[in-house]
């Protein structure tokens, strides 16, 4: 089976992102244009979904096409557009964000990559961590220091697209994890790699207001993602528990049973009409930054909840790597973690809900 050897080889096919391309399934939100497929939010959270729906987590595409694609057509020259844009859309330029480091990763402005002038060039040095299609990536969207005298962190950011191959940018090991065995998060090292002005994305020292800008949407995809996810565990389990017997009759003929289903349904579709919300609001462009964390955090813990009660509902076959719940369970434990952990989202909604603003 297909998924068994990407989850061994701890990364899928270039063949599948080729494929994923030729049926535009990347850069679904990206305008037309720009070489893109130009459709809108809720056309490309139709790729989130359908993905999940068949409990693939394995390809990144949607940390590709509606994270790292719109940095470069909101920042972007025309040129870094041109030069990037088609052949992500193909699937043939891989996309990769480089925030996180070894030491920094919920304190983004505790980064310590840095990027040195020289002349019109800059050097690059640093580390990152945990990056989602880092082994395979082809350009890598990288945060770096360049203005260490800023008056704060955050003043003296600016983001660098960094191509595989410039000397100096080095990845190291596909980092082993509980769960999303076939992505490629990986390390990535950057020593004395000289960049050319061109890999400036926008202006300088204003990185992390772009950041600032693009989170939302990433943390809504984290949303609809989990949704979907629990929605993809619900069915599995509704027909897992109503063929499996126990004391001569289904499982699904208990009440205690019946009543968890019940349970799970009822807050699946609560948080189902949040998502669905966000997402229409997103695609009017209104949705403010607090509601995406409360989307984030509520709906990945949501996912946590919903993949524990219903692997239980398989006894020990749940156990089993061979019953894909097992797999929706891991692969559910680093939502609350990444995209911001959720206690940091319970910062930002806090801090808005006390601002005199
Ligand atoms: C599978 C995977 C994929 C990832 N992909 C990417 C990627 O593509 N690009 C990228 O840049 N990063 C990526 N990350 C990194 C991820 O975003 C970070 O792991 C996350 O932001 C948390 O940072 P940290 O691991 O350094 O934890 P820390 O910041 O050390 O936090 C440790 C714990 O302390 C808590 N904590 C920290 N500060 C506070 C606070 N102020 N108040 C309350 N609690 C706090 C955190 O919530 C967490 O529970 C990925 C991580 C994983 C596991």
């Amino acid at each position: 089976m297909i998924i068994c050897r990407w989850e061994k080889d701890g990364q899928v096919s270039r063949e599948v992102w080729e494929k994923a391309g030729a049926n535009g399934l990347l850069g679904v939100n990206t305008p037309a244009e720009m070489g893109g497929i130009g459709g809108d939010v809720l056309s490309t959270a139709i790729t989130w979904e359908e993905q999940l729906y068949v409990n693939c987590s394995g390809p990144g595409f949607g940390l590709h096409s509606d994270i790292v694609m719109p940095y470069i057509t909101h920042y972007g020259s025309q040129e870094q557009v041109e030069k990037f844009i088609p052949r992500m859309i193909a699937g043939t330029c891989i996309g990769a964000i480089a925030m996180s480091e070894p030491g920094a990763g919920s304190d983004l402005q505790g980064i310590r990559t840095n990027a040195k002038k020289d002349g019109d060039d800059y050097i690059l040095n640093g580390s990152k961590v945990f990056i989602t299609n880092g082994w395979m990536s082809d350009v890598v969207l990288t945060v770096a220091i360049t203005n260490p005298q800023a008056k704060s962190a955050a003043h003296g950011i600016s983001l660098f697209l960094v191509e595989d191959g410039m000397k100096g940018f080095v990845k190291g090991r596909k980092l082993e994890k509980l769960g999303f065995k076939a992505q490629d998060t990986a390390e990535l090292f950057f020593e004395d790699v000289r960049l050319p002005k061109s890999a400036l994305l926008g202006e300088e020292n204003n990185g992390f207001y772009y950041l600032m800008k693009e989170l939302p949407q990433e943390r809504l995809i984290i949303a609809a993602m989990a949704i979907a996810s629990c929605e993809w565990m619900f069915e599995e389990t509704r027909n897992y528990v109503k063929q499996r017997k126990a004391f001569g009759k289904t499982l699904s003929n208990l009440q205690t049973i019946q009543h968890k289903l019940a349970e799970l349904k009822t807050e699946i579709c609560i948080a189902r009409t949040f998502i669905d919300d966000c997402l229409r609001i997103h695609n009017e462009r209104g949705l403010d930054s607090s509601s995406a964390s409360m989307a984030k955090y509520w709906c990945s813990d949501l996912q946590n909840s919903v993949a524990t009660r219903c692997l239980q509902m398989f006894g020990g076959w749940g156990y089993m790597w061979e019953y894909p719940i097992a797999k929706a369970f891991v692969d559910a434990r680093v939502q609350p973690i990444y995209g911001g952990s959720n206690e940091i989202m319970k910062e930002l909604i806090a801090r808005q809900i006390i601002s005199d603003k």
